[in-house]
Formats: structure tokens, C-alpha cells, sequence
């Protein structure tokens, strides 16, 4: 490999560097494990496409040089960086220097981490990758004021171990197999042959939301899960409004029925047809069945799915305490916006505490 191209790790899954400038820059950005990129370069208004063609998850957040970003953009940058990361990617932010667009791009998500900017200035030191302006320096400060720094205990950048989901999603397959096995092949036509769960609001545990994921990634093109994460986002803006109707309740008949007024379709249903049939929350298989028996069934298989995600949480957290384990709208999953709750939940002083216990051994 012809490439001199050295990237800068930040932590196991993020770096910093410069454009990468060649094919043999490319293949340099693989060799070093880097699957994500994050695209800062507004003067190079096609490298975002020969780098997805290359083969990497890309974004492309263009700012002009010496320039800060515009906000809510970034925000949106920051929730796919969280993204991938989460899917497991390694990735790479850039500009054309890999200086002062990167280094505030990479403040911004250290400080939205909850670093607090003593502790950002302390991890950007060793980099070149910094802000270098005015412009840039004003950006970053404003940014510090809305994210508080976390102070009960050092905030964690990323989860301090990644978690093997494999044993996780094939016990929930269990789950799902056995439902399943409770219905006659005639029930089982939701979401294939109607689409009547599809317009009701669809809540699902963490363990269901993480295996809702997983079957996106495995069994969608780039392009039709960015179509589903486009119609989520939308789905997500009833979801909002529904519970907004209801006080604020977040859960519930009630704002399900406030949902299902608003008729939106499921995100993962094209044309009458869901997009993930064989992979489908609980919910849906069990839609058809008569409200008696569905309830009771579905009570069975929630409660043990519940016992996934309290054990999946606990993996993530790096803790044994019980922490409750969060449930989500479908539309919240597929849109992405699960990941940022659940990693702010995370990255709340109770959980940070627990994980800090265990780390120094107190039980
Ligand atoms: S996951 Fe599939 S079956 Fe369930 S509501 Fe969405 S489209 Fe319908």
C-alpha cells in the first residue's frame, strides 16, 4: 500500500486526520480498522460519495474552512456519530487539514459527552485537531454553556467495553420463536397481508429495540434504511405530539390512541408491507389474535424480554445494581433516537456511579 495516511485515535472507535486524498488513502483508512467517516469538507463537494463508494458509512457535514458549523446540523452529525459508534464502526472525522473544522467538530462531541471543556482541552492537547479562530472559539464556548459538564463522577466518552450482543439477540429469537409457536400460521399475517399494527404505536424493550436495529442493518440497503430513518423521524414528531395531547405521559393506551388518530404508517412498512417481517417486534405477530389471549401472551413474552434487557443494560453500564431498563416507540427506534436516550441514560450520574463501583470493587 502506496499511503503514507496516519489518522489520530481519540478513543478505540474515533479518530481525527486529514482528507484522505487517493485510493491508497482509502485502503490506508481500512487497514487501520476505520469503517465511518465523517466528511467535514465543504470545498470537496464529492469526496463524501468516492469515500460511500469506497465502501464506508459516510456523513457528510459540509462547512467552509475557518468556518464553525451550524447547530442543529451538527447535532444531527453528532446522534449518526453516536450511531455508529453504538453499531460498532470505528470512525474517522475530517476535513481537509484535519485542524481546526475536525478539532471543533470533536470538542463539540467531547463537551456533549459531558467532559465539561477542562477535560476536552486536556483529551484534544496531544492532537492537532483543534479550534483555531475566533469563530471556532466562539462556537465551542457557546456549545459548552447548553452541554453541563457531568461531575459526580469522570464521564464516560463511550461505553468502557463493547458489549457482544450475539447471546443477547439469539435469546430474544427464543422469545420470538416461541410466540410463534403459540400462533396458528393464519394469525400470523400482520404486517404481510394487512397493515393494522402498522399504524398503531408500537412500544418495545430495550432488548427488542437493540434486535429491531440489528435486523435493519442485516437485512436493509443504505438507502432504504436512510427512507426509514426519514419517515421516523417524521413517525417520532406524532409520537411527540401524542404525548404531548396526554400531558406528557410517555406510555399507555392513551397516547396510543392519540397516535393512531394522527394515522401514521409504521416506518418500516413499504407498501403495505414490513420491511422486516421475519424479525418483527412482539407486538405485531401477536396483533391478530383475539385481546384476551394476546394480552396474556404477550405478558409472558415481555416479562422475559425484560429480563434480556435488564441483563443487556446492566453489560452496557458495567454494573450488576438494577438499574431499570428503558422502553421505546418503534418509531424512536428506527429513527436512531433510542441510542441517544439510552447512552445519555448511560451516562447519568446514578448509572456512573454504579459502573464506578464495581470498577473499584464496592458491591
Ligand atoms: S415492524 Fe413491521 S409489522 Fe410491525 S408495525 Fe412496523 S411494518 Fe408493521
Amino acid at each position: 500500500m502506496d499511503s503514507h495516511y496516519k489518522v489520530n485515535w481519540v478513543t478505540d472507535s474515533l479518530a481525527v486526520g486529514s482528507a484522505p486524498m487517493n485510493h491508497d488513502d482509502l485502503g490506508a483508512l481500512k487497514d487501520q480498522g476505520i469503517t465511518a467517516i465523517l466528511n467535514l469538507c465543504a470545498e470537496f463537494c464529492d469526496l463524501h460519495w468516492i469515500e460511500s463508494e469506497a465502501g464506508f458509512e459516510t456523513y457528510y457535514l459540509p462547512i467552509p474552512d475557518e468556518q464553525a458549523p451550524d447547530l442543529p446540523e451538527l447535532e444531527k452529525a453528532l446522534d449518526w456519530l453516536d450511531e455508529v459508534i453504538y453499531l460498532g464502526k470505528r470512525a474517522l472525522i475530517h476535513c481537509r487539514h484535519g485542524i481546526g473544522r475536525t478539532g471543533t467538530v470533536l470538542n463539540a462531541y467531547l463537551l456533549r459527552k459531558g467532559l465539561g471543556s477542562k477535560l476536552a482541552n486536556r483529551t484534544l492537547k496531544p492532537l492537532k485537531s483543534k479550534p483555531v479562530n475566533f469563530n471556532q472559539w466562539w462556537f465551542i464556548r457557546k456549545y459548552g454553556q447548553r452541554e453541563k459538564p457531568l461531575t459526580l463522577r469522570e464521564p464516560m466518552l463511550e461505553v468502557r467495553h463493547m458489549v457482544d450482543l450475539v447471546p443477547f439477540l439469539a435469546e430474544h429469537e427464543q422469545i420470538l420463536a416461541a410466540l410463534d409457536s403459540q400462533l396458528g400460521e393464519e394469525e400470523r399475517l400482520c404486517g404481510r397481508e394487512h397493515a393494522g399494527c402498522c399504524r398503531d404505536l408500537v412500544e418495545v424493550p430495550l432488548a427488542e429495540a437493540v434486535y429491531v436495529k440489528h435486523a435493519m442493518t442485516e437485512l436493509l440497503s443504505r438507502t432504504s434504511r436512510e427512507m426509514c430513518v426519514k419517515q421516523a423521524v417524521e413517525a417520532t414528531r406524532a409520537v411527540r405530539q401524542a404525548r404531548s395531547a396526554c400531558g406528557g405521559q410517555r406510555f399507555g393506551p392513551k397516547v396510543r390512541t392519540a397516535y393512531r388518530a394522527a394515522e401514521v404508517l409504521c416506518p418500516l412498512n413499504e407498501y403495505g408491507e414490513c420491511l422486516i417481517f421475519e424479525r418483527r417486534p412482539m407486538a405485531c405477530r401477536a396483533f391478530d389474535l383475539p385481546s384476551e389471549q394476546r394480552d396474556e401472551l404477550l405478558a409472558l413474552a415481555e416479562a422475559r424480554s425484560r429480563d434480556i434487557s435488564a441483563r443487556l443494560l446492566a453489560a452496557y453500564a458495567g454494573s450488576t445494581n438494577d438499574l431499570t431498563p428503558p422502553r421505546f416507540t418503534l418509531p424512536e427506534v428506527v429513527s436512531g433516537k433510542f441510542v441517544q436516550e439510552f447512552f445519555h441514560m448511560l451516562s447519568s450520574p446514578e448509572a456512573q456511579e454504579q459502573a464506578g463501583d464495581m470498577a473499584e470493587g464496592r458491591p
